[in-house]
């Protein structure tokens, strides 16, 4: 008998095309509408990556609010993507939609700050730690600013990133582990650039293998998650942050600790809950409550050996920032999530759901003993095809089953709960309710008990 993650294959074969089969005849508006409307669009899809979920067609979506969303089908779907973190403080939560009406009115770009800009640093301080900050628009462009900081202050050429990682579209990172050697990630698209001048790459919770890149004194950098939330979801060993830090000043690397999904942990996100003291601290996605916006600090020793770096450096463009970042809009919502929506009172309620979600799931993964597993961080949950707990990014990639996944995904959504695409994670919002969390236990039970029948 042919498996996959324990699912007998023609199972699961049938199960998925049924499953395809009931989302094509339900989402007819959507159909039409996209057939008629979407060739506008490279690949008829807005982003690339929307080719990604497993759906036969995607949904239109007709509003979102909370931890809802309607499409123009008219089904009202319970929403644990929350545009992958983006949304993970809901849709278009009340504070931040306010401060959006309030601004919208103002002027929308500037380039020069506001007295809400004045109040968001005084926030960020308050709620990330003394770092000193900058405005960005996307994690990605702010973990590529951290990136040349930590280059230019430390006369280094390297980034010491984790095989499996992913911090936004940074070439500087987008490299991998192949039998023990660094080369440029496959999948990339136009890069003739050999990036293992500029990174290299380890194994994550392999604290021997970060010293060797440490000793080979080109380590500008240790750019990580503090818990890897892209390959699966990979939990740090006891002792692998202290080992990082204790490593990075031993060597004379900086550590960048990127917290654009571990945000989830808590208020302060990982580093807060965990009491980790990184030399430069990113975190982009819902930091504004859904408007696009990242933040990247540093100590106030960094921000010395910045200044120095920068006094020496010629006249001329840094190669950092970005025309409309550090909008008038931008710290209007900053203002108001950070001091409104990001509360502790907020958190309490997603940790809770979590947990519940969490347990909910693991429960049935006992119950019909599939070899899977849960894991969670804070708000964020993920159940993971294959047996775990998982040590690194080259189990996770192992880990990963697409095959299993797509049919789960669309089987969920067709029972009106919508979990992330890639891989198997589901996001709890402040505005999530605890019948929507049971909703999606109960769509998960009918499923794997199918699945392991
Ligand atoms: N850092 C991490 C850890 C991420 O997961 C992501 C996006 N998934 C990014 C950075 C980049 O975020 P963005 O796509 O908003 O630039």
């Amino acid at each position: 008998q042919d498996l996959i993650a324990g699912v007998a294959s023609d199972r699961l074969a049938a199960f998925a095309a049924r499953e395809a089969k009931r989302y094509a005849a339900s989402r007819p508006k959507a159909k039409a509408a996209l057939d008629k409307g979407a060739e506008a669009f490279l690949g008829g899809v807005p982003l690339h990556w929307m080719k990604d979920w497993p759906m036969p067609h995607l949904p239109l979506v007709a509003k979102a609010k909370g931890a809802r969303l309607t499409d123009i089908d008219g089904y009202e779907i319970d929403d644990f993507c929350l545009g992958d973190t983006g949304s993970m403080f809901g849709h278009s939560p009340e504070p931040v939609a306010k401060a959006i009406r309030h601004q919208a009115t103002r002027g929308l770009t500037y380039m020069l700050p506001t007295e809400d800009a004045l109040e968001a640093g005084r926030l960020l301080r308050e709620v990330f730690g003394p770092f000193r900050w900058q405005i960005a628009t996307t994690a990605t462009d702010a973990n590529r600013f951290a990136i040349r900081v930590a280059r230019a202050i430390t006369g280094r050429p390297k980034i010491l990133v984790f095989n499996g990682c992913y911090h936004g579209t940074v070439d500087d990172a987008m490299v991998e582990l192949s039998n023990g050697k660094v080369q440029n990630r496959q999948g990339l698209m136009g890069q003739v650039a050999d990036l293992t001048l500029g990174a290299s790459c380890v194994e994550f919770n392999d604290l021997a293998a970060v010293e060797a890149a440490l000793q080979t004194g080109e380590i500008a950098a240790i750019l990580t998650e503090p818990v890897m939330t892209n390959s699966c979801m990979v939990l740090p060993d006891a002792g692998f942050h202290d080992g990082l830090r204790t490593l990075s000043r031993r060597y004379g690397a900086l550590l960048i600790i990127d917290e654009t999904h571990t945000i989830s942990s808590g208020l302060g996100g990982y580093t807060g809950v965990h009491s980790l003291s990184p030399d430069m601290f990113v975190v982009g996605k819902c930091v504004a409550g859904g408007l696009p916006t990242a933040v990247w600090g540093m100590t106030d020793e960094t921000a010395q050996r910045y200044e120095a770096a920068n006094a020496r450096r010629a006249p001329g463009h840094s190669g950092m920032g970005t025309t409309l970042s550090a909008n008038p809009l931008q710290f209007a919502c900053l203002r108001a999530n950070l001091s409104e929506v990001m509360t502790a009172q907020n958190y309490d309620h997603m940790e809770k759901l979590a947990e519940r979600l969490a347990h909910g799931l693991a429960a049935v993964i006992d119950r019909v003993k599939a070899p899977w597993h849960v894991v969670r961080v804070g708000a964020r949950v993920e159940f993971i095809c294959a047996p775990g707990p998982l040590k690194n990014g080259a189990e996770a990639a192992h880990a990963h089953q697409p095959q299993v996944e797509a049919a789960l995904h669309t089987a969920l959504l067709n029972r009106g709960s919508l979990i992330a695409p890639f891989h198997n994670m589901m996001l709890i919002s402040p505005k999530t309710r605890k019948r929507q969390v049971d909703r999606l236990i109960a769509a998960f039970d009918e499923v794997l008990t199918e699945l392991f029948r």
